[in-house]
């Protein structure tokens, strides 16, 4: 891969330390000699995001919270003045109150279902509209999202709707950017271990259940999304937009666990 993304410039929001998901896009790009800025949410994470951005010989390392729009606009500024123009954009951001990421979805509140909302389906629409006014033909972006968009996961709920909503936003952003050469794509990776996996209830034994019955017969590394985020944004994919890949070990193909498994 050495040299595919060489001369890109690249956007990486939602490293939180060497876990993210985001880092694993990172370092892919990196390796594939793509120049990186990384933004990171509130001052705790800087000092875990700093050092990552150096590694990979990035001193670009920009604050933003998507709740503030003004931080937002920032870091697209920042990007116009310093690059004048941006290749690629990989968004990776997801929260929800964890008090309801188990139970019922049915008990969701109005101002967490608005926040949940907000910060992991319309953060996406918000920056990749600015990330698309300084893109040229061959731009490309990708978020994350998970199978619990389109099929019940056990507390998963509000985060399930809303990775929805993200899913229908990639669609509908590919079609709106498509004519100026912009792609749009999202990756349905399979449970990570991470610090917003975590704040899921019982995320172990999710992550178990797919580890034994998934076609893989493993977990999902930030390897394995790495290596699809480098495809999906080089020009290896010129041809696909507004696609939802899965990086799962195959799991969305079953539909139940082998009989032999539920033999007691
Ligand atoms: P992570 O905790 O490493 O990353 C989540 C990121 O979201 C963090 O960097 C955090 O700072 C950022 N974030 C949250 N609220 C924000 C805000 N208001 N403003 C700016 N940034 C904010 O966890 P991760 O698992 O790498 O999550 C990355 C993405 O991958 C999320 O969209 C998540 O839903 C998705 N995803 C995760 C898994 C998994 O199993 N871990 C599976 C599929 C999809």
């Amino acid at each position: 891969v050495a040299g595919l993304l060489s001369g890109k410039r690249a956007l990486v929001m939602g490293v939180a330390n060497d876990h993210s998901i985001a880092w694993g896009c990172a370092k892919a790009l990196a390796q594939a000699g793509a120049e990186i800025a990384f933004t990171y949410q509130g001052d705790a994470l800087a000092k875990r995001v700093r050092p990552l951005a150096e590694s990979v010989g990035s001193d670009l390392v920009l604050p933003c919270d998507v709740e503030d729009l003004a931080s937002v606009d920032a870091v697209f500024a920042a990007l116009k003045e310093r690059w004048g123009g941006l290749d690629l954009f990989v968004h990776s951001i997801g929260f929800s109150n964890k008090n309801e990421l188990k139970g019922r979805y049915a008990d969701t509140t109005r101002e967490n279902f608005a926040r949940t909302l907000l910060i992991s389906a319309f953060s996406f629409t918000e920056s990749a509209k600015r990330a698309a006014e300084l893109m040229g033909p061959g731009g490309a972006m990708i978020t994350l999202t998970y199978g619990g968009a389109t099929r019940v996961m056990p507390n998963y709920n509000v985060m399930g709707v809303a990775k929805a909503a993200l899913e229908a936003s990639v669609r509908y952003l590919a079609a709106d950017f498509g004519p100026q050469g912009v792609r749009v794509n999202a990756i349905s990776a399979g449970p990570v271990r991470t610090l917003a996996g975590a704040g899921i209830s019982d995320a172990r034994l999710m992550y178990e259940h797919q580890r034994r019955h998934a076609p893989l017969r493993r977990p999902i590394t930030i390897e394995d999304v790495g290596g699809s985020a480098l495809y999906l944004l080089s020009d290896l994919s010129s041809g696909v937009t507004g696609e939802v890949h899965f990086v799962d070990a195959g799991f969305n193909v079953i539909s139940m666990p082998r009989t032999e498994s539920l033999k007691v």
